[in-house]
């Protein structure tokens, strides 16, 4: 489980790395938690002190991002929930969880909300738990009868700075823009990798409605102002048009969910550059089993009217040129982790992406809504050696990578996760 200096060799592999190159059959070289050296076999070498894994032509590309995802250790959709469950439970589910997204190829996962899994980042980083990389954002940021507001219990309760209740999913409310600056600071002093906020209501909040405003454009612009101080980014929920047009007008690097993402408001994404990560895998994950999972009825008659106008919205972002990559958005409860792979070929089969433009979505795109940009979802050289060999090949049937007994292997930072080659 060493990535001490000693080299590893991923030999004769089938390697798509994500740069936009044909693939090519080659070798990766991984030495120090980083890609050393990749290339085809005539071009590298291996090295004499090299563990050699010999790949037989598996098809070798970055390991996935899921670039919205709550890992939280939920496992239903009831409202109550946290309110219910010790907050231990929640540890203990969510720490399979993170086993269950290694397994399945995941070797990032970007964390949009939970106090567990700002927790749990720092025990995979020190070896404890076996998971993807997280990069989380702690407490959520909502205005007051925002998205994050859970209006049935008081407001100080729902506060992570004064509730009384340790839950799995926690807000700061905030209103004005000093509020929301001093919002963000507190989410930075808690460990916040960036910022999330909530720029839109949404579906599984009962008082609003996704098309509502959540924050100013001046609110938003002060928690962007705060974040880059920090070196770090926002990443904000936005499902109705103003949200989504006011947090690329404040500069947040990710737009979230995007359901009612109009040509104008798409247009706004682009100029702005952001990173649009849909999450229509939580989607489907409502409709087929949100009922039977205890979601309310007024969850379930929101997501309904969604669905639809949001697959036609992001296909239309797509032609335009609007950066998306792989989220689900999932629980544990709504969405079980493990399954991931599901938005991957979401984006082939409802976007009409090639499975190409799916795996780089999926990898090089995610890698910019995890702020790893050129450092994860690619493999080349000097790049993290985030690396997952699959059985089949994905660019001819994408489904590939949602059968999770087909990945082979599974490389985080040069730290192997999972190895079913050489275990025969
Ligand atoms: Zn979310």
């Amino acid at each position: 489980m060493s990535s001490g200096q000693r080299a590893l060799a991923l030999y004769d592999g089938l390697i798509f790395d994500s740069t936009g190159r044909q693939p090519f059959r080659g070798t990766v070289i991984v030495r120090g938690g980083e890609i050393a050296d990749v290339g085809t076999r005539g071009e590298v070498g291996v090295p004499d002190d090299a563990d050699v894994i010999d790949l037989r032509g598996a098809f070798l590309m970055p390991g996935l991002i899921d670039a919205h995802t709550h890992i939280m250790g939920s496992r239903s959709g009831r409202v109550e929930e946290d309110l219910l469950t010790p907050i231990g439970v929640f540890f203990a589910r969510a720490v399979r969880d993170l086993e269950a997204l290694a397994e399945a190829g995941f070797t990032t996962a970007v964390d949009a909300g939970s106090i567990v899994a700002l927790h749990l980042r720092d025990a995979v980083a020190e070896g404890t738990v076996r998971g993807p990389r997280v990069v989380a954002a702690g407490p959520v940021l909502s205005q007051t009868f925002g998205h994050a507001d859970v209006h049935y219990l008081p407001a100080e309760w729902v506060d992570y700075r004064t509730t009384r209740k340790l839950t799995p999913f926690a807000s700061l409310l905030c209103d004005g823009e000093a509020e929301c600056r001093k919002a963000a600071r507190y989410a930075m002093r808690e460990g916040a990798d960036f910022i999330k906020v909530m720029a839109s209501g949404g579906v599984l909040s009962q008082r609003d409605r996704p098309e509502y405003r959540g924050f100013t454009l001046e609110e938003l612009k002060a928690i962007v102002d705060e974040a880059r101080a920090a070196n770090r980014w926002v990443h904000a929920h936005a499902e109705g048009k103003v949200g989504i047009v006011n947090a690329a007008r404040a500069g947040v690097k990710v737009v979230a969910h995007c359901d009612l993402m109009d040509e104008e408001a798409a247009e706004e994404v682009l100029k702005a550059g952001a990173t649009c990560v849909p999450t229509f895998a939580v989607d489907y994950a409502l409709l087929r089993e949100g009922q039977r999972l205890g979601v309310p009825e007024w969850g379930m008659k929101k997501i309904a009217e969604l669905a639809d106008i949001h697959v036609e919205n992001i296909r239309r972002a797509h032609r335009m040129g609007v950066r998306l990559a792989t989220g689900t958005d999932f629980s544990g409860g709504v969405g079980r982790h493990g399954e991931n792979a599901e938005e991957i070929a979401l984006f082939v089969e409802k976007v009409g992406m090639t499975p190409q433009d799916a795996l780089i979505a999926a990898t090089r795109n995610a890698a910019y809504a995890a702020g790893l940009e050129g450092r994860a979802g690619v493999i080349a050289k000097g790049a993290l050696a985030d690396i997952i060999a699959v059985d089949g090949d994905p660019l001819e049937n994408v489904r590939a990578l949602t059968d999770r007994s087909k990945v082979k292997l599974v490389i985080r930072g040069g730290e192997v996760l999972k190895d079913l080659l050489r275990q025969g």
